[in-house]
């Protein structure tokens, strides 16, 4: 039997990062990962030499942002570059277009250009994400939806629409999502935003397990934790699907809370287990990769993401994933292949292409009667902004909420954790330490007090729990 000061199931962002910090501090490491690649949800495949990406498509923050400053404590900022893509991001509804730009000062004059009776209130709405700290924020939204939010800065419908679109980001609509949440996102995805890996998005996991292993931590891939034993409330260790016991002081979970409990904890009767009946989750996603024939450029000189709606968006888009399969109210594109390549051997002739939507978690044989059908209706939303798409298409991949949820446990596929409500926020909700002695949670199934938003929440959440974890060993000792 191994023995390790800390294992942490899953190599996902959470898991790497809290791992290094670990590690750093001289405790001996283990990391187990099930997949054949560490990064969970931020990890790559490749069909027929085109690279895909299965989830995470940008990055923000790494000038200017916390990913910036962790790449930097961890002395990875010579291990990884980023390309910064400009424009970021392009929200369409019914024609009128918005762009995020790298410089926040252009992407407001962006909105003043097409909304310029809202000028003052333009302005003021900015100002308020971009030059208050987080204290005086959460002072003054606390309580809100990002929807109250909105309606106290404007009255034009049509420009709250514009601005509500990039909440899809975390996969809830701008009524239900809490104002905190929301402007952390906005001033991330405003302020620095457009970030891609050069060498392509599994680069930026593979930097971290190189560091995690430089610094004597060791990943074990292709290994499925099976169970984690307990004795006296206290964790032991782990045991493996293939039979092997590894034994550890301290357990850390990257994975899915409901996965946790209910599979690796066979139901322990506990506070979590009983609360995750109570918490919603967010949703999973439909995705299409595809594989062009030729260069991108054939198709379009535009590669920042392209966020389409139908106007007016719904509300009720989440609560009717199931009808929307037949009619497509949104979909997001992106283009990872002209990201990842430094300036000067910026063509390819393997371009990618990433289409996602939200999508119901059905089972397998739904899937499989729906799936084909449910491409075709995507390549015909994506045509009209992308007219002769389809003749460009050389091939396709399909993912499905079971493929998501098959890759990496989370409940129904979920793509961002637990939902960012109101009621979801306080770190208490479901915290990094559970009631089972030694046993830690990291990653997006973890509340810290603002909700969810992808890799920049999962790392402030992997850092923050590194920290309290030697934190207490120091109080121990
Ligand atoms: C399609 C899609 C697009 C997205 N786009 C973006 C984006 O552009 N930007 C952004 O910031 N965020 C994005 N996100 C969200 C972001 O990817 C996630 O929030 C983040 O990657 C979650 O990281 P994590 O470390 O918490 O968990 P995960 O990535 O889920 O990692 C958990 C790991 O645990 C492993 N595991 C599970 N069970 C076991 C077991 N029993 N034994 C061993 N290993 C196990 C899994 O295989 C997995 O590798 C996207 C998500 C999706 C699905």
């Amino acid at each position: 039997m191994d023995r390790y000061d800390v294992v942490v199931i899953g190599a996902g962002i959470g898991g790497l990062i809290c791992g290094i910090y670990l590690a750093n501090a001289g405790l001996k490491v283990c990391i187990i990962e099930k997949n054949a690649n560490v990064g969970g949800y931020c990890a790559s495949f490749t069909r027929n030499n085109y690279k895909f990406d299965i989830g995470v498509h940008y990055l923000g923050g790494i000038k200017k942002g916390l990913l910036g400053k962790i790449l930097e404590e961890l002395d990875l900022k010579d291990r990884i570059q980023f390309n910064q893509f400009d424009p970021a991001d392009k929200i369409i509804i019914d024609g009128k277009k918005i762009y995020i730009r790298a410089d926040p000062k252009e992407t407001i004059k962006e909105f003043i250009i097409n909304f310029p009776k809202q000028k003052d209130n333009i302005e003021k709405f900015f100002s308020f994400i971009m030059e208050n700290n987080f204290a005086q924020i959460y002072k003054k939204v606390s309580g809100l939806t990002f929807r109250n939010l909105l309606d106290s800065f404007f009255d034009d419908y049509e420009l709250k629409t514009m601005i509500e679109g990039l909440t899809y980001n975390i996969g809830i609509s701008a009524k239900f999502v809490a104002a905190i949440t929301a402007v952390i996102l906005y001033k991330e995805y405003l302020l620095d935003p457009g970030y891609y890996p050069i060498g392509g998005m599994q680069n930026f996991p593979d930097a971290l397990a190189n560091k995690f292993e430089q610094n004597g931590g060791k990943i074990v891939l292709n290994k499925e934790v099976e169970n984690i034993f307990i004795q006296n409330k206290k964790v032991k260790g782990v045991k493996l699907t293939t039979g092997e016991l590894i034994n550890s002081k301290i357990l850390i979970s990257n994975v899915d809370a409901n996965h946790t409990f209910k599979k690796l904890l066979n139901k322990v009767n506990s506070k979590g287990y009983n609360l995750l009946k109570k918490l919603y989750i967010s949703p999973s996603l439909f995705v299409v990769y595809l594989g062009l024939k030729e260069n991108l450029t054939n198709l379009t000189n535009e590669t920042c993401n392209i966020w389409s709606f139908d106007n007016p968006i719904q509300d009720s888009y989440f609560s009717n994933l199931k009808k929307n399969l037949k009619n497509i109210p949104f979909v997001m594109v992106s283009f990872p292949s002209a990201h990842e390549y430094r300036e000067e051997d910026k063509i390819s002739n393997k371009s990618t292409m990433q289409i996602f939507q939200f999508a119901p978690f059905e089972s397998k044989r739904f899937w499989e009667g729906s799936k084909d059908l449910m491409y075709q209706k995507t390549i015909e939303r994506v045509e009209k902004i992308l007219p002769g798409l389809k003749d460009e298409i050389k091939i396709s991949v399909l993912a499905t909420p079971f493929t998501f949820y098959k890759y990496t446990y989370s409940k129904n596929g979920a793509a961002f954790g637990w939902l960012s409500t109101i009621d979801q926020l306080k770190s208490t909700i479901f915290p990094w330490k559970s009631e089972i002695s030694n046993l830690f949670f990291v990653g997006h199934w973890v509340t810290t007090g603002e909700g969810q938003g992808g890799i920049s929440k999962v790392i402030f959440s992997a850092r923050k729990i590194a920290m309290l974890i030697l934190h207490e060993i120091r109080q121990k000792k």
